[in-house]
């Protein structure tokens, strides 16, 4: 006798809406059928899955996976690829469905990419139980709740425990197929967002409300799991925000009762998790006189590894105007590269730089420059075993570049986006970062494997920037008002 029929799938995007441009099927990694099985033993939340399956003795049904890394918002053809795609692959008989999803997938006609899914899966599947996984950084929605029956969120950010948390959901689809009792969703959403700088779980708010999530599962035998989803902010829709789920076999009243708990405590502490940064002017005068040591500023409103343009001009333009001497900063500019290209070295040029990738930046700065040296780009790691490595092997191709000068102010024209993991982007071009006065790395933390060992002090800056942490620089339209911090609540 074969084990209990579940089909598998998987949906995987964190959507940044303010990013100009779109995500299109190139930009996924699309796999079909038999090939998802491959995925044991890697890819964590698929894989964990996968493993307790093949320990559950259940038959796999694997449909479709699609996971891209974030980016703006999904193009429309994506979505209806991936519902033919998974539908064509349905069989006609099924005990349960196995969805490890994102939760914050937004494309060009749909704010709630998932539920849209979860909606026309159930159409066809009916009233099979509908269990899953997701990353705590999805904006969970009332149709999502409706249409499954128990999703289980990540724990821990940064997301160490993906596997972890597909297998805790797997063993509960295994206590439903096997009690055959089956539990559902309710949902609560007080007015509030974080920017992901204050979704860490290793300090509050979220440590303290994972740990009150997990005492509640641990008190309550009817709760199957209590998920604290701290809501992706980049995102403008309703229900964009924190919101708490409990899937439970219980009563609603009380599953109510708790997640009310779960969301006043969480107002309580909403100032804690609006984590921003410093502004220009505040750092700034921290620069006057300029202190001895390399200063590494840091400027994630412009985090190209969060899929920022890399080009944004609020830092390069304080550098300019306050004239910090001997300093850096590197700016994604194939136009500018190209200008250069007819430019013999030790000439000078009028440059419109930057400022060109994202609506939220105040626009090209126009500078005169001198140039310093042009390359091809490629540059060698220095970190075999950094972020970067793991991307792209052990060499770099930045695109054509240009190395300027204006003042003090030295600028690395790059003609692609480069995330500023390894110093090598640096020293292949000719500039020592560590002998260096001031230096600007566009991005949050992942920066700091590099910089740390060179820098004197680091300091975070607010410019303005599609990752900014301050949310109240970004235009919202849809999201459901009032919500902190864009409003007193
Ligand atoms: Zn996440």
């Amino acid at each position: 006798m074969s084990g209990p029929r579940v089909l598998f799938a998987g949906l995987f995007h964190e959507t940044h809406t303010f990013l100009e441009g779109r995500t299109g099927l190139d930009d996924f990694q699309v796999l079909y059928g038999d090939d998802i099985l491959r995925c044991v033993g890697d890819r964590p939340p698929m894989g964990g899955a996968l493993a307790s399956a093949e320990e559950f003795d259940w038959e796999v049904l694997p449909t479709v996976d699609f996971r891209a890394t974030p980016g703006p918002t999904v193009e429309d053809e994506v979505v209806e690829k991936f519902w033919r795609e998974l539908d064509a692959r349905i069989p006609p008989q099924i005990d349960a469905v196995f969805f490890v999803l994102h939760g914050a997938m937004v494309s060009q006609s749909l704010p709630d990419v998932e539920g849209e899914m979860l909606a026309r899966l159930r159409q066809r599947v009916g009233d099979v139980p509908v269990f899953g996984v997701f990353d705590l950084h999805a904006n969970f929605t009332q149709r999502m709740t409706d249409l499954a029956n128990c999703l289980v969120a990540y724990r821990e950010n940064p997301h160490t425990d993906g596997r972890q948390a597909a297998q805790d959901a797997a063993t509960l689809l295994r206590n439903c197929l096997i009690t055959k009792q089956v539990p559902r969703m309710y949902w609560h959403h007080p007015p509030l967002m974080w920017p992901p700088t204050g979704t860490g779980t290793a300090t509050n708010p979220m440590r303290l409300l994972e740990d009150l999530a997990r005492q509640m599962e641990m008190e309550m035998a009817e709760f199957w799991a209590v998920n604290v989803v701290a809501g992706f902010s980049f995102a403008d829709t309703a229900e964009t925000g924190v919101s708490f789920v409990v899937s439970t076999t219980g009563s609603e009243e009380r599953a109510r009762a708790y997640l009310e708990r779960l969301g006043s405590r969480a107002m309580l502490a909403k100032d804690a998790g609006n984590v921003t940064d410093p502004s220009v002017a505040e750092v700034m005068a921290q620069l006057d006189p300029v202190p001895p040591g390399l200063t590494v500023l840091v400027e994630p409103s412009d985090n190209i590894g969060g899929g920022a343009p890399g080009d944004g001009t609020g830092l390069l333009r304080a550098l300019v105007e306050r004239a910090i001497p001997n300093c850096a900063v590197a700016i994604n500019d194939p136009d500018a590269v190209r200008q250069l290209s007819e430019v013999p070295a030790g000439d000078r040029a009028v440059l419109a730089i930057g400022g060109k990738g994202s609506r939220l930046d105040a626009g090209p700065l126009t500078l005169e420059v001198e140039l310093l040296r042009t390359s091809e780009g490629v540059f060698e790691l220095e970190d075999k075993q950094s972020h970067l490595a793991s991307m792209c092997g052990d060499r770099f191709d930045m695109g054509p570049c240009a190395v300027v000068r204006h003042g003090g102010l030295t600028i690395l024209l790059t003609s692609r986006k480069t995330p500023p993991f390894d110093l090598g982007q640096w020293r292949s071009q000719g500039i020592e970062p560590a002998e260096l006065s001031v230096i600007v790395v566009k991005a949050a933390v992942a920066h700091r494997r590099a910089y740390d060992s060179i820098a004197a002090r680091m300091l975070w800056v607010d410019t303005p920037g599609p990752c900014t942490s301050n949310l109240r620089s970004l235009s919202y339209q849809r999201i459901h008002r009032p919500i902190f911090p864009l409003d007193l609540v």
